[in-house]
């Protein structure tokens, strides 16, 4: 045996040991209180299962668009660092989406970066994110990792906004943020856009629109952006056929833009995606083809649960329904079971009990989902 290989020396070669009691007691000094407490986000592994549980679009790319997307990632040069401000990608959305020259767009990676990089900025000494209650569970988690302060503003029993509750919240709380989802997750329902309206005229802040679900809904506030001055309208491709992209949007007037540039990281936006987005985005027939037949499986999905035993069905505007059934849990672990992953909200919000949040799946998905519900709900 050499005397390198000597088990003595080997081990006078490790670093010094640390107790976990130790690690534990450093972790516990420095990181605040507030994020120990919380668990991550976690997303369940869903390998061959039928997936109804994330608000994916359950289409494949058309082998089209597959090929001009092969071919853009082909030709990125990935040893280079992105183009920073990503101005082709922002350009095409401009163009694709009409946004007036005097609006400003913003990217981020995903929506829910832009969620955290607006909280970040606007959270100063004592300052507020107003949301109703529930909604998507990022404002809240947003405003905590920020070390902002969160008020929700609790829905009717019906899900449909408080809107004196909200404005009597607005005004008590004089919030530098408010997050208003339209429509709304985890319920589904589209608020009157004069409801909207009147928080935009009360608050003195930012008034987040948030169109995650646009494609699937019947109004947006994206072309009252120039003439609101405290709205902005956040949007993503996820809900449309992209959420491996990672791609969110924001748009408002300069002014908000300018500040909120200056928190996001330089390279937010990583040269794939940038070249994937302008693949994809160069025709939208696609998007517009895949939305409105889910769509259609919406209505369809929405009739037949409501014809099932023991169920009430809250319209949706986006794509996923919201159903009240008699056990969620058992309903969930047996579908689970079948091999189909819904989500379970019981638990998540006084409201919300007994509720399952089905996505909108392919229609060879739902009927299979309708069927095992068919059989289970008897
Ligand atoms: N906003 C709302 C209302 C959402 O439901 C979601 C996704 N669940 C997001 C934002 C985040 O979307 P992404 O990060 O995929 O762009």
């Amino acid at each position: 045996m050499s005397r390198d290989s000597s088990p003595v020396r080997a081990t006078s070669r490790r670093p010094p040991a640390r107790s976990p009691l130790q690690v534990a007691e450093r972790v516990a000094r420095v990181v605040r209180p507030e994020i120990r407490e919380v668990s991550s986000y976690a997303v369940p592994k869903a390998d061959g299962m039928i997936k109804l549980d994330a608000m994916e679009n359950p289409y494949p790319l058309p082998a089209s668009v597959r090929e001009r997307l092969g071919a853009a990632l082909a030709r990125v040069a990935v040893n280079r660092y992105p183009d920073g401000g990503a101005d082709a990608v922002r350009d095409a959305l401009r163009r694709r989406l009409e946004i007036p020259a005097e609006c400003g767009v913003l990217l981020g990676n995903g929506s829910d970066e832009l969620i955290q990089i607006i909280a970040s900025a606007l959270a100063g000494e004592g300052a507020t994110m107003l949301a109703p209650d529930p909604s998507f569970v990022m404002y809240r988690r947003s405003a905590l990792i920020a070390g902002m302060h969160f008020v929700g503003v609790a829905l009717k029993r019906d899900f449909s906004l408080d809107l004196p509750a909200m404005l009597e919240a607005i005004e008590r709380e004089q919030p530098a943020l408010i997050f208003i989802a339209y429509p709304n997750n985890p319920t589904g329902n589209l608020w009157p856009s004069r409801d909207v309206e009147a928080i935009l005229s009360a608050a003195t802040g930012l008034v987040v629109v948030d169109e995650a679900y646009y494609a699937f809904a019947d109004a947006s506030f994206l072309s009252a952006v120039g003439r609101e001055p405290n709205l902005l309208v956040l949007r993503t491709v996820s809900k449309v056929g992209m959420a491996g992209m990672r791609l969110g949007y924001a748009v408002a007037v300069p002014e908000w833009i300018a500040e909120l540039d200056k928190v996001r990281p330089p390279y937010n936006v990583n040269a794939l995606t940038q070249a994937a987005a302008l693949a994809l985005l160069e025709d939208a027939s696609w998007i517009a083809e895949q939305s409105a037949a889910i769509r259609a499986e919406r209505t369809r999905l929405e009739s037949a649960l409501r014809r099932l035993t023991g169920t009430t069905v809250f319209p949706s505007q986006t794509n996923f329904v919201l159903v009240r059934v008699a056990d969620a849990s058992a309903l969930f672990e047996a579908l689970r079971a079948r091999r189909i992953l819904v989500k379970n909200l019981h638990g998540w919000h006084p409201l919300l009990a007994q509720c399952l949040r089905i996505t909108v799946g392919t229609p060879e998905e739902n009927d299979a989902l309708l069927a095992a519900c068919a059989d289970l709900c008897r």
